[in-house]
Parts: structure tokens; C-alpha cells; sequence
């Protein structure tokens, strides 16, 4: 199954409802592929493979290659040679080289990339191109400028390399959460296998020949592709120092069960239910288009997703007039126009979930609304969804629903608005909008969060740490803070 004896589809994106602002950059994408194993396309042992689609059309990309657990026996061995051999022992200011020659290669391939992010996992182009990878290049020129300073970052400690590192991530931004894992690890010493998610492998794949491209010495990054048994087997095996996981709260419980007395470093991301909270005093229509990005950025595929919005008492009504005038003026459709800002659901079945939880937030009360939009006949799509008169027992106030839509409760003072946005088993992040930085400060401090932002929102920088509390997990990605989870001797 080597992508080298296949021929390659060209998609060409101009093919799918011509306009000049649909993205015309094209991709070449094998029409079968292997897995990234030892600086190489190889062929899984059981040649077992599975379709990867375009979400917007329901299209066929590509056949990839499922590793079972002789595949995952055979990348990890790999990896644990170059760590000994090469990796784990090279000077930092070596590794960091290779590191600024991925990110730069990423950086000139941006558009490419973006494109193939999109196409697989139905992002709007202008996000995977302005977000996605600019981001993703800016992670590995981060880390990149850490991996010669390790005792500096750690002074008086004794850095060192954990040595293999078994990650695991999700599908909604594949080639950011690729980065935010593999970024930290090789900056540390350590060697790599990865498992991107099953409706989004493309792009890691792709990354892979890059890091080929960059020079980078075979086996210190290995990618596997697979479904959640090739995770499980990835996480679970004897010779994995360190498991990083991005994905569900209940895959992360699954995996800290399965690797509970081993030994194992890990570190877990995993979901959340923000409260958005816009106070009376706020800058209304700022606020507004806080809250739009916070909720429909991405389909609401965000982990962070700002998914229950808590609006003062007193602004409760024109505050929902407002935001129903913006949502109309949303655009839904195909993710490779520039101009469109809600593309397709990643998958059936994620999609089959939003419904399931739209209708139980209708059976229990809730009142739906939804703007008139027209949604293209293939492919997965949800319009954007608002849900008034939500209780906090509800479901969808409740639940990740990971998908366009919003739920939303009213407070009247600062101390309810707290109860409620507490009042959830997740901690990842939360959204203040007010004029007064002495009540940003009062509820930052009160928020169970890892990140709150005030007055803006899905603000992300590589120096910046991401992180959960309660179910949404612990370890920190980003900044100084995210060497941390990939190296020993240090506090
Ligand atoms: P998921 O179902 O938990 O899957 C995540 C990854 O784990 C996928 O690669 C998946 O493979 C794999 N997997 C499934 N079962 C496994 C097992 N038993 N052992 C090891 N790996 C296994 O999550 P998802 O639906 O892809 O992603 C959405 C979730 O990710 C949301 O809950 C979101 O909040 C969370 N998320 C969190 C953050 C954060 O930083 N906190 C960031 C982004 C997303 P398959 O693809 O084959 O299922
Ligand atoms: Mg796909």
C-alpha cells in the first residue's frame, strides 16, 4: 500500500460550484497510502485499509492504511532505535535545526496544506489558511527556539528526554493538534509515534513526507493511521514512556484506566462546555461577535467552544435580537470558498450526535431557533442553531454537543453567573464581556477554567499554556509549561 506505486487523484477544488473566491490552490493526494513508519511509506501487516471522505461531499479522497498491533510493535521499535541512536543524544542546538527547518517547510506549504485540511475535515478554507497552519508553523517555531535552552526554561533542574512518546489526536484541527504534540516532544529529545484521527489523517500524513523533506533522521517521527483500537494499542504498549492524548473526556478516562500502574507519563485534553458571560456593561456588538466565533469558529467543533452563553438579566432580549440579525448573515456552505463561514460536520456520525442532542434539547423545553439557510444536498451540514430558554439540568447545557450551537441562560449578578458557569463537570475555558477590570479580575479568579479570556475570545499563542481542570483533563500544551509533560528531572 506505498503511495510510491500508486498514482495520485489531483482534486482540483475549482471542479465544485465555480466562483472566483473559492481557493484554487490544488493537491495532490495518493490514492492509497501506507504508514509512516522508519522515514517511509510502508504497508500495514494485515492490509487492511479505510476510506478517508471529503465531509462537504461525501467524496472519496483516499484509502488509508489501518495498523493493528503488529504495525504499532513495528513504528514503536523504530522509534525507540532512533531515540537511542540518534534523538535522545543529540545536542539541542542540532534538534532545534531540524525543528526551524519543519516549521519554515510548513510555513511554504501553508497553502497546500490548508487545502487539504479543509478538504478532509470540512474547515472553512479561510480558517484552515489564517488559523490552522499559521498556527501550526508557529508552534514549531516556538519550540524550536526552546530545545537548546532546556536548562535555562528549567533552571537548577536536570532536563532530560522521556525517551518514546505515543500521541493521540482528534479530527477538528488535525494539523494544530499535530503540532501542539509533536512540536514539544522532538524539542525535548524525545521520539514520536502519532495517531491522527481517522476522518483526518491527511494532513499528518502529508506532514510526514515533509519531515522527510526537512531531513529529519529516520524514525523519530513515526505516523500510524487507524481507528481506536490502533489508539488503544499505541497507548497501551510496554515500550511508550510517555501517551498524550487530545479527544473525548470518556477515550481519556478509557486510557487512563488502561495504563493505570505502568508507569507511564501522560497527559490528558480533553472536552469542555465554556460559559460565555456578557454582562449588561459590555460593548454589545463586540460582544456579539465574540460570542459568534466563540460558538460557530470551526462548526463549534472546538474543544474550548464558548457553547453556553450567559447574558445578564437586563440585556437578555436585545442582546438575542442582536445575535439573531448576525447569524443571519452567516454564510454555510462550501468550506472552499473564502467567503463561507460555516463549512461541512466532519462526519455522519458526529452529525447524527448534534441531531440527537438538538432534538432532546426541543423534548425537554428549550426553544430552537435557527436562521433560513439553505444547505447544500451532499454532504454533512447543520445550520446555525440557537437555544432559548435552556435550564442548566438540560442536556445540551450539559453535555458537549460539539457542534453550531449555542445554549443560552440569563444570571443577574456576578456571583450567579459564577454557580452557573461552574455548575458543569468540564474546566477548559470561559469568556467574560464587561467594561470593568476590576470585575474581570473578581471572576477570573473564581472561574474554573484553564484559560479565560475577557472581552475577546479563541485567543491562541504558542507562548500561551492550554489546559484543562476537573474532566476536561491536566498537563499544559504551550509555553514553557508544555515541555514539561516530555521530560524528567525537572519539578
Ligand atoms: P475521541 O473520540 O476521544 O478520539 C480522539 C482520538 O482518540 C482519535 O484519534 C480516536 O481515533 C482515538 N481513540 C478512540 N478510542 C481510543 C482508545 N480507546 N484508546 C486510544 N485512542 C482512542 O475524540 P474526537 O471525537 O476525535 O474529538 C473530539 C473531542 O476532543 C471533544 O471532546 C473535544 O472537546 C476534545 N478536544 C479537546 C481538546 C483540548 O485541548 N482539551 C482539543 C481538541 C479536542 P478515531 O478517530 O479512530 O476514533
Ligand atoms: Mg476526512
Amino acid at each position: 500500500m506505498s503511495d510510491e506505486t500508486t498514482p495520485a487523484t489531483t482534486i482540483d477544488p475549482l471542479d465544485w460550484d465555480y466562483a472566483p473566491s473559492v481557493e484554487s490552490t490544488p493537491v495532490d493526494i495518493p490514492a492509497e497510502q501506507g504508514l509512516w513508519i522508519g522515514g517511509e511509506m510502508v504497508a500495514p501487516v494485515s492490509d487492511a485499509g479505510f476510506d478517508s471522505i471529503n465531509p462537504a461531499t461525501e467524496e472519496t479522497l483516499g484509502v488509508l492504511a489501518e495498523a493493528d498491533e503488529a504495525d504499532v510493535d513495528r513504528a514503536v521499535g523504530v522509534a525507540r532505535d532512533a531515540y537511542d541512536d540518534v534523538w535522545g543524544s543529540m545536542p539541542g542546538k542540532e534538534r532545534s535545526k531540524y525543528l526551524f527547518r519543519l516549521a519554515r517547510l510548513l510555513q511554504e506549504r501553508a497553502r497546500e496544506f490548508a487545502v487539504l485540511e479543509t478538504l478532509d475535515g470540512g474547515k472553512p478554507i479561510r480558517e484552515a489558511r489564517d488559523f490552522d497552519l499559521p498556527m501550526a508553523a508557529a508552534h514549531f517555531f516556538y519550540y524550536a527556539g526552546w530545545a537548546d535552552k532546556l536548562d535555562y526554561a528549567f533552571p537548577g533542574a536536570d532536563p532530560k528526554p522521556l525517551g518514546v512518546a505515543g500521541q493521540v489526536i482528534p479530527w477538528n484541527f488535525p494539523m494544530l493538534m499535530l503540532a501542539w504534540k509533536v512540536a514539544p516532544a522532538l524539542a525535548a529529545g524525545n521520539t514520536v509515534v502519532l495517531k491522527p484521527a481517522e476522518t483526518t489523517s491527511l494532513t499528518a500524513l502529508e506532514f510526514a513526507r515533509l519531515s522527510a523533506e526537512a531531513g529529519l533522521p529516520e524514525g523519530v517521527l513515526n505516523v500510524i493511521t487507524g481507528a481506536g483500537a490502533t489508539g488503544a494499542a499505541l497507548v497501551t504498549h510496554d515500550d511508550v514512556d510517555k501517551v498524550a492524548f487530545t479527544g473525548s473526556t470518556a477515550v481519556g478516562k478509557r486510557i487512563q484506566e488502561a495504563i493505570a500502574g505502568t508507569g507511564k507519563r501522560v497527559t490528558l485534553e480533553l472536552g469542555g462546555k465554556a460559559a460565555h458571560i456578557v454582562f449588561d456593561d459590555a460593548p454589545l456588538d463586540q460582544a456579539i461577535e465574540g460570542v459568534v466565533n466563540g460558538i460557530f469558529f470551526n462548526q463549534g467543533h472546538v474543544c474550548c467552544a464558548g457553547s453556553r452563553l450567559l447574558v445578564q438579566e437586563s440585556i437578555h432580549d436585545v442582546f438575542v435580537e442582536k445575535l439573531k440579525e448576525r447569524l443571519e448573515l452567516l454564510r454555510v456552505g462550501n468550506p472552499l470558498d473564502k467567503n463561507t463561514d460555516i463549512g461541512a460536520i466532519n462526519s455522519a456520525a458526529q452529525l447524527d450526535r448534534i441531531k440527537a442532542l438538538v432534538a432532546e434539547g426541543e423534548t425537554a423545553g428549550g426553544e430552537r431557533w435557527q436562521p433560513a439557510c439553505d444547505l447544500p444536498e451532499q454532504g454533512f451540514w447543520f445550520p446555525p442553531t440557537l437555544f432559548l430558554g435552556v435550564a442548566q439540568s438540560h442536556r445540551i447545557a450539559q453535555e458537549e454537543i460539539f457542534g453550531p450551537v449555542l445554549s443560552i441562560m440569563t444570571f443577574r449578578t456576578p456571583e450567579e453567573a459564577i454557580e452557573k458557569a461552574n455548575n458543569t463537570p468540564y474546566g477548559l475555558s470561559a469568556g467574560v464581556w464587561t467594561n470593568k477590570g476590576s470585575r474581570i479580575l473578581w471572576m477570573a479568579d473564581r472561574l474554573e477554567a484553564g484559560v479565560v479570556w475577557a472581552n475577546t475570545y479563541n485567543q491562541f499563542d504558542p507562548a500561551s499554556p492550554f489546559g484543562g481542570y476537573k474532566e476536561s483533563g491536566f498537563g499544559r500544551e504551550g509555553g514553557r509549561h508544555g515541555l514539561l509533560p516530555y521530560l524528567g528531572g525537572v519539578a
